[in-house]
């Protein structure tokens, strides 16, 4: 049995994945919590990622996780078209959950059991992605199966319906071997967030802690990669939370620290004015684009740079086929 990625369009030899974007957002479409909060993360042109993902192909961008899970506004039918139409970029779809305030209080993952919750997962890696996020009542499963598993909480807490989802975004990981992968609200609850793997029996290393470096603390960022976990930088180019000064300085902490090999980077461009193809920007070419010459010429290591880059991505996308 050999390690494989999966993408939207298929499977592919890990050894083909180059420089990606660990978390980034293709389509939201209406009818979502956010969309309803603020129209400023409908993100519904399947034109615009495509363009989008065309700029970042231009970089040197090859493999682009999309964080869309559950319930939110993920469209899979878009992304296999987007896919066909950007074949040079690698899209590896999500299936997992978000933070609980994102979900209506009518939606099933308020009444479903966590094993009932699991098997609607395991049908997404193994099977098939709904074509309709299980909203019912039939299950249409499209062509393309989800790549990798999210769970989320919320600022400073983690509510009983989010333990709840974590545990069956938990247990999936540990029935496939696929990478699990997190959105913190503002960087809180990322040692709260592994309590709940590990009493579930997850490898650590087998987990990516999502927008951690929003909360810029060199003692948590290290903290958690004490404990195996993967670090996901996206707030280079968020100048609203904090200087890119910043986070550069969290990054050579955790690297100091001996942590090389568990640091990720990514552009959560999650919402349309985020992104040149809407009108906005920086969009998903940024990291590559001015972010990584940034870290040369502050004089960090090519290896290292390569690592965060290409060899961490590659080691937690693959997983064993079963
Ligand atoms: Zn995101």
């Amino acid at each position: 049995m050999s390690k494989v990625i999966r993408t939207v369009l298929g499977d592919i030899d890990p050894l083909e994945s180059g420089a990606a974007n660990m978390h980034d957002h293709l389509i939201r479409e209406a009818g979502t919590v956010e969309v309803l909060m603020d129209k400023d993360f409908l993100m519904d042109s399947a034109e615009a990622a495509a363009e989008e993902l065309q700029d970042f192909s231009k970089y040197g961008g090859k493999t682009f996780l999309d964080a869309q899970p559950l319930g939110c506004g993920r469209n899979i039918q878009k992304y296999i078209d987007i896919a066909n139409k950007v074949p040079e970029v690698q899209i590896i779809a999500s299936t997992g959950f978000h933070k609980g305030k994102f979900y209506f209080a009518s939606h099933w993952v308020n009444d479903y059991s966590i094993n009932e919750m699991v098997d609607l997962l395991l049908g997404e890696i193994y099977e098939g992605i709904d074509l309709n996020m299980y909203n019912g009542p039939f299950v249409k499963r499209s062509t393309a199966r989800a790549g990798v598993i999210k769970a989320g909480t919320g600022y400073q807490v983690i509510s009983s319906l989010e333990e709840k989802m974590c545990r069956a975004s938990a247990r999936a990981q540990k029935a496939t071997g696929l990478l699990l992968f997190t959105h913190t609200q503002h960087g809180t609850m990322g040692h709260e967030q592994l309590d709940i793997f590990e009493s579930e029996g997850v490898d650590l290393s087998r987990v990516m802690v999502g927008h951690i470096d929003r909360n810029p603390d060199p003692n948590n960022l290290i903290s958690l990669a004490k404990r195996g976990a993967t670090l996901e930088f996206d707030t280079p180019m968020r100048i609203k939370y904090h200087a890119e000064s910043v986070t550069i300085d969290c990054l050579r902490a955790v690297i100091d620290a001996g942590y090389e090999d568990q640091i990720v980077l990514a552009g959560d461009n999650g919402r349309r004015s985020y992104l040149k193809a809407y009108g906005g920007g920086p969009g998903y070419a940024y990291i590559l684009e001015k972010f990584v010459p940034r870290l040369y010429s502050e004089g960090f290591d090519e290896k290292i740079i390569y690592k965060i880059m290409v060899e961490t991505p590659r080691r937690l996308l693959s997983f064993e086929n079963a």
